[in-house]
């Protein structure tokens, strides 16, 4: 064996172990900083939720392993805007875990500054791709407002406000709830769509912004926009 020889074997050696090294290091960052496509999240989403309706889950990302993953930074992939009715919690609903998504939930899916800020925040602190903004079967909120609408008498306390962002789609709904959970969701999705901070980022084909709509009796979501 000649010194060239011993050298070559020398240098495939390490390129071998250099290779192992970065495909080892590589694996668990690549986990955590792979960042999906707008659509890419779209169908993350889907799959979880698919999962869900047919009594699948594999409830992703909940172990201890996940929670030391994300300690020190997140990389969620979507933002889900809910009601905050209790059986439409959006980690259950797309069987999602720790570190998947931001959730901003008020009665309706409602918006107001403090909430859109919320909202904002995914996208322009975090580079999140999607905002699914989700309504929902048999909504209390949206029922309550439409009786209160129906009856001309305004609801004690703040309770008023969400009857008045619920205003437009109670007038164009013709005393349909579910048809008013959906137009909601829609004008949130509109209002959410001409949002100076998130109008660059979807022209741009970083950000889209999705409307839905959540099943109670099969737990499925459909797009609705
Ligand atoms: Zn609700």
């Amino acid at each position: 064996m000649n010194a060239q020889t011993v050298n070559r074997r020398a240098a495939l050696r390490t390129t071998g172990l250099l290779t192992a090294g970065l495909l080892l290091g590589a694996t668990p960052a690549a986990a955590v900083t792979r960042r999906p496509t707008p659509a890419g999240a779209w169908a993350e989403l889907r799959r979880g939720n698919r999962r869900w309706v047919s009594g699948k889950v594999v409830h992703p990302h909940q172990d201890r392993a996940r929670r030391d993953e994300v300690a020190e930074k997140q990389e969620p992939y979507a933002t889900v805007v809910s009601c905050i009715d209790s059986r439409v919690a959006p980690e259950l609903v797309f069987d999602a875990g720790l570190g998947d998504l931001l959730t901003v939930r008020s009665a309706a899916q409602t918006i107001d500054p403090l909430v859109s800020g919320a909202i904002e925040y995914g996208p322009a602190q975090l580079d999140v791709p999607l905002i699914v903004v989700l309504g929902h079967q048999r909504c209390g909120a949206v029922s309550a407002a439409a009786h209160a609408l129906n009856e001309g008498r305004e609801l004690p306390g703040r309770l008023q406000d969400i009857v008045e962002a619920l205003r437009p789609a109670y007038e164009h709904a013709d005393g349909d709830v579910e048809k008013m959970t959906k137009l909601n969701t829609i004008g949130v999705v509109t209002e959410l769509k001409a949002d100076r901070l998130l109008v660059r980022r979807i022209t741009t084909g970083r950000l889209k912004i999705v409307g839905a709509y959540y099943s109670l009796d099969t737990g499925l979501v459909t797009r609705l926009v």
